[in-house]
């Protein structure tokens, strides 16, 4: 695999949203702490607070891992809304790829690296940045909107197809997470 491949291939790639990475997905790989991307991740950019699963979801995982919000999103009330309603740390502004904020949330965990999952739903931001910082790396699908009129198109949509054609040219191998 190239060098560049190396660095965007996550650990795990998840047939579907945050909601398909179980409590036994992250006992099996040891995790003890979750650094979660929030916008797709968490919760679809044109929505403002997560649905009901995704808060039945986290307090599920907030039994076996802590979890810190990192989002590369500008927006501090949006940001902080969402962290508030789910009752975890934030950062916001993050610039993913960079590792400034991650190394932030890192030292907020206090717990080794390995122990440590980056979870997000892009692979040049997400992904690259927790491979950067050592961190394991999960990929995950974009969560759906419940009041999306059906079109797959979206911008968005379309830059996290090019960059998973990209990376796959780079020899990333996304076999769980291959997209319908
Ligand atoms: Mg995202």
């Amino acid at each position: 695999m190239t060098p560049w491949g190396r660095l965007l291939q996550p650990d795990l790639a998840i047939h579907g949203s945050i909601l398909e990475f179980t409590p036994e997905l992250i006992a099996q790989h040891h995790l003890k702490g979750l650094i979660l991307d929030v916008d797709e991740t968490l919760v679809p950019f044109k929505q403002s607070q997560p649905l009901d699963e995704v808060r039945q979801w986290l307090q599920q995982i907030q039994s076996l891992a802590t979890v810190v919000l990192v989002s590369n999103n500008l927006s501090h009330s949006r940001i902080s809304r969402i962290a508030e309603t789910l009752g975890v740390p934030f950062y916001t502004g993050a610039g993913k790829p960079s590792r400034r904020k991650l190394r932030q949330a890192v030292a907020l965990m206090e717990l080794p690296h390995h122990e440590i999952a980056m979870v997000g739903d892009r692979l040049f931001t997400d992904v690259l940045g927790g491979n950067r910082l050592g961190l394991f790396t999960v990929l995950v699908e974009p969560m759906a909107d419940p009041m999306a009129t059906g079109s797959l198109n979206s911008p968005k949509q379309c830059l996290r197809n090019a960059e998973i054609w990209l990376s796959k040219r780079l020899g990333v191998v996304l076999a769980a997470g291959e997209r319908r």
